[in-house]
Formats: structure tokens, sequence, C-alpha cells
């Protein structure tokens, strides 16, 4: 590498380092960060998090209390987008208007409208499961409510209503699997049996 190269890289990292990696994260929506004292929290954007475990602190530094992934804007960007240290340094350079002398490449650029895609679409299906888990979960609740009060006809109505809780339940597991291939097939039926349409995939291409 060139000694010129050099000098730039650790200018680019110098000047993105000024930045308030807040602001980094909003720009790209990596997470919605919600501020807790000093700090803030977001559920974590490396892994299947179901609790917020992804923690900012002031000094601008990152980390998951779930999955142990750590570091600052940079490292945070380029993981997010599957770039290396220094095209993230140069799109966060280049985004937040401060001088980055050496443009991103074709297939840099390319790498990051794909990893933008994706996700979306994970935010998407993020979305989809929490709804479906909020309304079996309610759907849960209100069956056993009515069960402790007595709210069934006969047995073959009591057996129904088991069944469903414990259908549902099943259901509820599945969502919160760590495996997306399971959670989208417990999404999938819950689409079919509430009839709400729109099948989920598994495939990384849109
Ligand atoms: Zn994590």
């Amino acid at each position: 590498m060139r000694a010129a190269n050099v000098t730039q890289q650790i200018n680019v990292f110098q000047l993105v380092k000024q930045l308030s990696i807040v602001e980094v994260i909003n720009r790209y929506s990596i997470v919605e960060l919600k501020q807790r004292g000093r700090r803030w929290t977001a559920r974590c954007p490396l892994h299947n998090d179901h609790s917020p475990s992804f923690v900012v602190f002031p000094n601008g530094k990152w980390k998951c209390f779930g999955c142990g992934e750590h570091g600052d804007g940079v490292d945070l960007v380029a993981k997010i987008f599957n770039l290396e240290l220094i095209e993230a340094a140069r799109m966060i350079a280049r985004d937040f208007n401060i001088e980055a002398k050496k443009p991103l490449s074709p297939a840099a650029r390319r790498k990051i409208i794909q990893q933008a895609k994706k996700r979306e679409k994970e935010r998407i299906l993020r979305e989809k499961l929490d709804k479906a888990h909020e309304t079996l979960s309610l759907l849960v609740r209100t069956i056993n409510k009515s069960l402790a009060a007595g709210g069934y006809k006969s047995h073959c109505d009591l057996a129904g209503l088991l069944h469903k809780v414990d259908y549902y339940e099943y259901l509820i597991e599945c969502l919160l699997s760590n495996n997306a291939e399971i959670q989208i097939m417990a999404l999938n039926s819950f689409n079919r049996d509430f009839s709400l349409g729109g099948r989920f995939t598994n495939e990384s291409n849109p």
C-alpha cells in the first residue's frame, strides 16, 4: 500500500470519529434508539434480539449484551452493510459531507444497495412477527380468561378451546424461535389461519 493511501485512510477514520454515533445510526436507520439516561438502547441489529440488548455509550462505542458484538460507529456500519472498515468510513464521510477524497467503488455501492434491501425485508418480517405474536398472545389470554370463568358450553367446546390455546402457544414459540425458517413457517400458518394472505419466503435475493 502506498504511503499516500495510508495517510488518506487515517484521515478518513479520524474525520468520521468526530461524528456522533447516534447520528450515524439514525442516518442509516440501523436501529431505533431509545435514550436511557446517558446511554441509548435498541434491539440488536446483528442478531435476532427479542429485548433491547444493544447499548450505545456516551463515548461513541456500542456493545450488544446478547451476541457480544461491540465496536464504534465505523465497525457497526461495516457489519451492517457488509463492508470493509475503510469502505464504511468512506461511505460515512461522504454521506455526512465531510472530506473523503476517494469515492466508493461501483462494487461497494452495489453491495450497500443489496444490503439495504435485505435489511428492509428483515425489518418488515420483524414487524409482522411482532404483530402476529401480539395477536396470538392476546387470543391466548382471552381464551384462558374465558375458560377460567367457565365460558364453554360443553366438553367438546372445552376440548376445542384447549386445543386452540395449545396451537396458538405452539405458534408463539415458533415466532420467538432463533431459526428464521421456523419463524416464517409460523407466520405463514398464522396468516393462513387468520386469512391475512401474503406469503413470506426466506430468499436472500428479493
Ligand atoms: Zn446482538
